[in-house]
């Protein structure tokens, strides 16, 4: 999962670098709403965590910017955003609610709660009722990070959880592996050019052929329908 953190105070920030990182989310840290709006310009985030006080302006405006804008492209208008607030700030969280952000949590913040508010606001973007996905014959908890194949545990590492879980979160889509690295990997990280096709190797010596299919020349994809 990629997520965007929009913060200027940079002790938070890098506090909420690590914490994002141990669960496996790949972090990008800005602090200004024009370095936001670029990055979002740039890469599909799954989900921005957004401070109201930044230097040029209100993080308001940057979700006004966001939600507003036409569906087509990048940045997309309908990522979830969820507002990193002081305590006092009662009457700014209703408003940025009602202005489309879609939850917020009181910084300082508790590690655990905003890890299982991450994965409650990616579950629903993805369109699912809780944590735990059903695939062919896979049964993947998202928030413990097990994945049983007909009842059995597989053991899986970080980044093959990962791969994962993007390609069942966007079955039966097709993604390139440039889309698949961007799910895994921040902008400052150097990565082999053959990471990915490393991680579906071993997933599939793992988890058996018929999980993840190979469009030639494109990309991966899961289908719906294993005998597809
Ligand atoms: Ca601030």
């Amino acid at each position: 999962m990629r997520v965007l953190v929009i913060e200027d105070n940079e002790g938070i920030a890098q506090g909420l670098r690590t914490t994002l990182r141990q669960q496996q989310m790949a972090v990008d840290i800005v602090s200004t709403i024009a370095s936001a709006w670029s990055a979002l310009q740039t890469e599909a985030f799954d989900i921005v965590l957004l401070d109201l006080g930044l230097p040029d302006g209100d993080g308001r405006e940057l979700l006004h910017q966001l939600r507003t804008t036409p569906k087509k492209g990048l940045p997309n208008p309908a990522t979830p955003v969820l507002i990193l607030t002081a305590r006092e700030e009662v009457t700014s969280r209703v408003t940025t609610l009602d202005a489309g952000a879609d939850d917020y949590i009181i910084k300082p913040c508790n590690t655990e709660e905003l890890a299982a508010r991450i994965r409650a606001l990616h579950r629903r973007s993805a369109g699912r009722v809780n944590s735990t996905i059903y695939c062919n014959e896979l049964e993947i908890d998202t928030a413990a990070r097990t994945v049983h194949r007909s009842g059995k545990a597989v053991e899986l590492s970080a980044r093959e959880f990962a791969v994962l879980i993007a390609l069942v979160d966007s079955r039966p889509r097709v993604l390139s592996r440039t889309q698949i690295e961007a799910k895994l990997y921040n902008f400052d990280q150097i990565l082999d050019s053959n990471a990915i096709e490393v991680h579906i190797h071993r997933l599939r010596r793992k988890l058996g052929d018929t999980v993840i299919r190979t469009m030639k020349g494109v990309g991966y994809f899961v289908p719906n329908d294993p005998s597809s």
